[in-house]
């Protein structure tokens, strides 16, 4: 079995392209948080990214890279569709 990376795993793989990522709040938190499943609540994760000092550029990272599964920047995968359908 794979464990779940945390988000910062993926986000730190390039911190020449994503420098914010070092200043993630997510650094130290459980991944499972962060992917919830159907079943989960994303609420935990949610908050740790409220009080993330990146939350902007995360946002703006996941949105651009339509990134399919996870919370990132405070928003749920629904939302980041919602978001990206209105803006289309
Ligand atoms: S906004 Fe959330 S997912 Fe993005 S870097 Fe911060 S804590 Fe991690």
């Amino acid at each position: 079995m794979t464990a779940t990376p945390a988000p910062t795993d993926l986000l730190l793989r390039d911190l020449q392209e994503r420098p914010w990522a070092a200043y993630a709040a997510c650094r130290r938190a459980d991944p499972d948080l962060f992917f919830p499943g159907p079943e989960g609540t994303p609420d935990a994760a949610v908050r740790i990214c409220r009080g993330c000092p990146v939350l902007a550029e995360c946002r703006d990272w996941a949105l651009g890279t339509k990134v399919r599964y996870g919370v990132w920047g405070a928003m749920t995968e629904r939302e980041r569709r919602r978001t990206l359908r209105k803006s289309a």
